[in-house]
């Protein structure tokens, strides 16, 4: 879309082949339909999506089905994010909008999803149990479609960091890999501090996908003086008041929050338009810094190439298909 294709033949040695062995794989889509129903978290709306499989290099679309009269297509890029208040929310040239759509991103971006059709009847992407585990399961359930057409990947090539006030957030480049460096800094007890790393391509990734968005008790009701989580309840947030989690069930695995912040972050970076190598690093950042990170990034043609990587150009007994797991 904006950007210029450098085709680059890897010269891989085997080690890199195996441990690159699912990115080194064909565009991918679903096999069948998969089907999502739930209340929007800020909206508070009850809303149907449908992800439906889509061509190669089309990316991933969504259209607002219960808009017929304007342009109802709407990418997910980083130039099309118009909010970022406790949700990303994308917005066409006409003002249609798509919110809270960084959990349903994080999980296509981690299950190597290439192209997909996203089909919403309202605004807002339901928030289900504030993770991304339900679009986890309900797409591998359905299965994945291998194209003949080669991934294209961003390669970060030179380093770009901003700070606001003690937040902070950098990409740089890396070899083979997306690693995710997240802290946290709460002075609420139970919270605290949180840090966590991961290498998105890798690494075990269920404990970040299951992982639910939180709030204080304390911040509810100026959440909902300003119009948001209208269906916010504990079905799908995690809600902490001083050092007391009110969810009955607790937390999902000890670092569940910054595991969450790390999910929103996989599912914002999607909005690059491809899957990256890069080194993130992030202190106490989220959808505004991410979002601010990749208009930098993008600025300078430098920063950055686009490589397609070509899997009939590396020796095919290399690629150990059944590494392919469920997180690509
Ligand atoms: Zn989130």
């Amino acid at each position: 879309m904006y950007f210029t294709v450098t085709i680059v033949v890897f010269n891989f040695i085997a080690s890199d082949i195996t441990r690159l062995s699912v990115s080194l794989l064909n565009q991918k889509t679903i096999k069948n339909n998969v089907n999502f129903h739930g209340v929007g978290l800020h909206s508070g709306k009850l809303t149907n999506v449908c992800l439906k499989k889509s061509p190669p290099d089309t990316g991933i679309i969504f259209k607002r089905l219960d808009i017929k009269k304007k342009d109802n297509i709407v990418y997910p890029n980083f130039l099309n994010v118009s909010n970022t208040s406790l949700n990303t929310t994308i917005s066409n040239s006409q003002g249609v909008k798509v919110s809270t759509i960084e959990h349903l991103m994080g999980a296509l971006f981690g299950l190597g999803i290439d192209n997909v059709l996203v089909e919403i009847d309202n605004e807002e992407v339901p928030i289900l149990d504030g993770s991304s585990k339900e679009f986890i399961e309900k797409i591998l359930l359905a299965g994945f479609e291998i194209s003949n057409k080669p991934i294209k990947i961003i390669k970060v090539n030179k380093k770009v960091e901003l700070k606001k006030g003690d937040k902070f957030i950098s990409i740089e480049p890396s070899k083979l890999s997306l690693d995710i460096d997240f802290e946290l800094k709460y002075k609420n007890s139970l919270i605290g501090n949180q840090r966590n790393k991961i290498n998105v391509y890798e690494d075990d990734l269920k404990e970040i996908f299951e992982s639910r968005t939180f709030c204080l008790y304390e911040d509810i009701e100026q959440i909902k003086k300003n119009g948001l989580a209208k269906g916010g309840s504990l079905e799908n947030a995690i809600v902490v008041k001083n050092d007391i989690i009110l969810n009955s069930e607790g937390l999902r695995n000890t670092l569940e929050f910054v595991n969450h912040k790390i999910l929103d972050c996989i599912g914002d970076l999607y909005t690059s338009g491809y899957r990256m190598l890069a080194s993130v690093k992030c202190s106490q950042g989220g959808h505004y810094l991410t979002n601010k990170l990749l208009r930098e990034l993008f600025k300078n043609k430098e920063n950055f190439s686009i490589i397609e990587i070509q899997e009939r150009n590396l020796p095919h007994t290399l690629i150990n298909r059944s590494l392919l797991r469920s997180i690509a």
